[in-house]
């Protein structure tokens, strides 16, 4: 989570104009919201996302309701409900209420939302750590959660008794890693963030307005903190020791702005996968041919994900219009060769073959994430 504040204001602007237009084109309402004036409605974009089977792997739903599940539905959108521990988020700051909330999730959405739980890092230096954070992660698996999350805040926030940063390839760690390939479950990594967390600040980067907001994550010249080449040495050490593993990298495996970089990862480690989320706005301000290329070329290895978000004080109807809003707008860049605005930059859709967005909106997700779809 979540770099989408910064696309939300590009996303509301454009809505505005992606809505007006979606109405023009709107076919027979099916649920309520749909009749409201500005409400986006069934586009031929999310008509030929629906018929894929779409799988979202990255997604954080706090709450349910009848017209979000109605959107699942009617996307034929299956979901990843990630949990992580965030001791800045009062809701996200320990596991139980977030795990209970995401059950009830999984529970309603008939099948249309899988569980990615977490564990506790700030447990990390306690005497049952990590055996107490494999007994959370067996109840869930018990459950029926399908993947686990890290966060960034392993390797950029936590520290140990010393004072030291502690990274992703901890040896404390390595148990928790062996018991998720041992019951068959995908770890998802957020270890990282864009290379501009450790640059002098930027007006016109990318997520400068993201690090204003939220120094915490904001490492140049952070006394102490690792550098990003350190983060993602370990994240390779932890790649190179659990070589059974499946680890799906979140955004991009933090290389959304080095494709020659995160390529060069992925031939090294073939138990790498890297999902999309809040970060297709990193490759629409790449040259077209060059992304193309990439997604063509490593096209078993990358999975849609999005960041969305359906936080306990978002409006149902507001989720779902931002829902629809993103899924339309990626499915433009990565389907069609619309020219066209993407958070207020003009891009040129890449046009994918059918066969490649079959699989980086679904088959991608069942081989690296099993149990994440059931009919
Ligand atoms: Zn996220």
């Amino acid at each position: 989570m979540l770099r989408s504040v910064l696309a939300f204001s590009a996303v509301a602007s454009l809505s505005l104009a992606l809505a007006s237009r979606l109405q023009q084109q709107s076919h027979s309402a099916t649920s309520p919201q749909n009749s409201q004036p500005g409400a986006p409605t069934k586009t031929s974009e999310l008509h030929a996302l629906a018929s894929l089977e779409p799988i979202d792997t990255h997604t954080h739903v706090a709450k349910g309701d009848a017209s979000f599940y109605a959107m699942l539905d009617r996307l034929h959108m299956h979901i990843l409900d990630i949990l992580l521990v965030d001791d800045h988020d009062s809701y996200r700051r320990a596991m139980e209420p977030q795990l209970e909330d995401a059950l009830r999730v999984v529970r309603e959405s008939h099948g249309h939302a899988a569980l990615c739980t977490s564990f506790d890092p700030f447990q990390f230096g306690q005497a049952d750590f990590p055996a107490s954070a494999i007994r959370g992660l067996d109840r869930d698996f018990a459950e029926g959660a399908v993947a686990v999350k890290i966060w960034k805040n392993i390797g950029m926030e936590l520290k140990d008794r010393d004072g030291h940063y502690v990274l992703p390839d901890n040896p404390a760690l390595g148990p928790i890693f062996k018991d998720i390939e041992k019951h068959n479950r995908m770890l998802i990594a957020h270890v990282a963030e864009p290379d501009e967390a450790w640059q002098a600040p930027n007006p016109n980067g990318l997520d400068y307005s993201y690090y204003k907001e939220n120094p915490t994550w904001y490492m140049y010249r952070k006394l102490g903190a690792p550098n990003k080449h350190q983060l993602l040495e370990a994240r390779d050490h932890l790649l190179a020791q659990n070589p059974k593993l499946r680890v799906v990298g979140a955004h991009l495996g933090s290389m959304e702005d080095d494709l020659d970089a995160l390529a060069m990862h992925l031939d090294a480690y073939p138990n790498f996968a890297v999902d999309t989320a809040a970060r297709v706005v990193h490759l629409v301000v790449q040259p077209s041919d060059k992304v193309r290329g990439f997604l063509l070329k490593y096209q078993d290895r990358i999975l849609y994900g999005t960041d969305l978000e359906f936080l306990k004080d978002t409006a149902p109807q507001d989720a779902v219009k931002e829902w629809e809003t993103q899924y339309a707008m990626d499915w433009r860049y990565f389907a069609t060769k619309d020219v066209f605005e993407y958070s207020g930059h003009k891009v040129e859709g890449l046009g994918l073959p059918q066969a490649v967005l079959r699989k980086l909106y679904h088959a991608n997700a069942v081989h690296w994430i099993p149990g994440i779809y059931s009919k």
